[in-house]
């Protein structure tokens, strides 16, 4: 740990930040009682009644091979996310850096006996420079440097470049969303031959950015793409 996380649990002294009960930046209690995602469609992880595939993934296989969602993006969550990328709330970042920690550990058992190969490389997905000087920093960024700590994997914050300004998704509906983001990542650095790449964000809407970025590291030689977010819309 650097010095300098040790100094930050000094000056925050270990409370869960939903409830204020010593312990955990989030108490066991408190995360039971995030909105849950039942039976999330494993590569777009919308929630289904039924586990399995969901119509949308059958219909066109998405580029994304996985996608790793904590929760439903309901409260408390939305409003968390929403402090923290708009306002820089430091209560909420330490409460969304844990729960990505768990996303991302929960991610790393996978289903099955044997755990899922640790990825190669984990990417934030990126902001336009414009939406970076404006905001100050790139809460993905916060998130996936979370997620490479806790399993022990490279993050590389610079490679994977947002190329083309893009509007708000917020009122675009699946289609419009695709389009939207359609030419606006790059990857400029190495080939990723081979490699096993996990791709980190906040919220995942309808994927449509997850689906773009997969593309592009597909492109440049990554032979697994998955993604994790924190909630799913
Ligand atoms: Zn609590
Ligand atoms: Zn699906």
């Amino acid at each position: 740990m650097a010095w300098g996380e040790g100094l930050g649990e000094l000056l925050y002294p270990s409370y869960c930040g939903l409830c204020l009960a010593p312990g955990p930046p989030v108490c066991g209690p408190c995360c039971e009682d995030l909105p849950p995602l039942p039976d999330p469609c494993p590569t777009c992880a919308m929630p289904l009644p039924v586990a399995g595939v969901c119509p949308d993934c059958i219909r066109q296989p998405p580029v994304l091979d996985e996608l790793h969602a904590g929760w439903a993006y309901a409260w408390p969550l939305d409003q968390l996310i929403l402090a923290y990328k708009h306002g820089a709330n430091v209560r909420a970042e330490r409460i969304l850096a844990a729960l990505a920690e768990r996303v991302a550990i929960m991610a790393h058992a996978g289903h099955g006996q044997e755990p899922p190969a640790r990825p190669d490389v984990i990417l934030p997905v990126p902001l336009h420079p414009s939406r970076l000087r404006a905001r100050g920093f790139n809460q993905s960024e916060y998130l996936a440097r979370r997620v490479a700590r806790v399993l022990g994997a490279a993050l590389d914050g610079h490679s994977l470049r947002r190329i083309r300004a893009t509007g708000s998704q917020q009122a675009l509906g699946r289609q419009a969303r695709r389009r939207n983001v359609q030419g606006a990542f790059a990857w400029t650095g190495p080939r990723l031959a081979g490699c096993r790449v996990l791709v980190v964000d906040d919220v995942a809407t309808t994927g449509a950015t997850l689906s773009a970025l997969a593309g592009v590291l597909r492109q440049a030689g990554a032979a697994r793409v998955e993604g994790l977010v924190l909630a799913r819309a």
